[in-house]
């Protein structure tokens, strides 16, 4: 069997104002994360005008060294891409369904389709690895031109003080602290920020094991989901080819 690695784009760090000796300024907002909703929030805000700092430890998209976590993504959260600007690309690259099966074994247990009742301009459901619809905001970022995006900035230490916040900052090229009027925490489930400042978190830990497997189909296949119940388990396949 033939297979394939993505490559994931690499962005470039560029050293910060705060380190080649600009004048020490106050931003107005500053995302600590790059991930899903970091990029959601940058993007939407720049869409809207308004400019942020986004800082992000790494310097590319998805996890590093897994190729996807996301797989699925529902019509409600396919209106966001719609309004920043990136939903044609996700359409065009990802694979649509809306129906699906749960099977015993051969027999089919249940079948349903969410087309009918759809009231969405978006289908009910696309399917595309989670780095691709990170990658196309941070291209949408771009395009906007307003976010200020710093990658391989690694925020280490966080003060929430009387009318603003200061973070420590982690880089190539050394350290320094930079002042936000507001901050976004966005750095994911194992966040610094909610333990530093001591915020209440509302995660929970699951006990799930999960196989995410990419398969390249040589012939056309039906886009459905199947999942098969057992007494103690069950499994499920979304298929079709991205
Ligand atoms: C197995 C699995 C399957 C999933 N399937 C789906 C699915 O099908 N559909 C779906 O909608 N969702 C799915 N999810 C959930 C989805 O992956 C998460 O909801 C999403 O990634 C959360 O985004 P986030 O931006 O909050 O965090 P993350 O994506 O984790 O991003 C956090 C970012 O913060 C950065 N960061 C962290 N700490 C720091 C720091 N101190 N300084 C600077 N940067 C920092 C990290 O580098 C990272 O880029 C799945 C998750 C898993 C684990």
């Amino acid at each position: 069997m033939e297979t394939t690695h993505y490559q994931l784009p690499e962005f470039d760090f560029v050293p910060p104002p705060e380190l080649t000796g600009a004048a020490k300024r106050r931003y107005p907002l500053a995302i600590v994360g790059a991930g899903l909703a970091g990029l959601t929030l940058a993007a939407d805000l720049a869409s809207r005008g308004v400019a942020c700092v986004v800082l992000d430890e790494d310097n590319t998209v998805g996890v590093r060294g897994a190729s996807s976590r996301g797989i699925a993504y529902m019509q409600k959260t396919l209106e966001i891409p719609a309004r920043i600007g990136i939903y044609d690309r996700i359409a065009a690259k990802g694979t649509r369904w809306s129906a699906g099966k749960v099977l015993s074994g051969n027999d089919v247990l249940y079948e349903y389709d969410f087309q009918p009742a759809s009231v969405s301009l978006q289908p009910p459901f696309i399917n595309i690895q989670q780095f691709y619809v990170e990658w196309y905001r941070v291209d949408r970022i771009r395009e906007l031109g307003l976010t200020d995006l710093r990658w391989k900035s690694r925020v280490t230490g966080a003060r929430n003080l009387d009318d603003h916040v200061e973070l420590d900052i982690e880089t190539p090229a050394g350290q320094y602290t930079l002042e936000a009027d507001w901050v976004v925490d966005a750095e994911g489930v194992n966040s610094m920020l909610r333990q530093l400042l001591q915020l209440r978190e509302h995660s929970e830990r699951g006990l799930d094991r999960w196989c995410i497997t990419d398969v390249k189909f040589t012939h056309k296949r039906v886009n459905e989901r199947w999942t098969w119940s057992r007494r103690r388990s069950t499994r499920t396949v979304a298929s079709g080819s991205t």
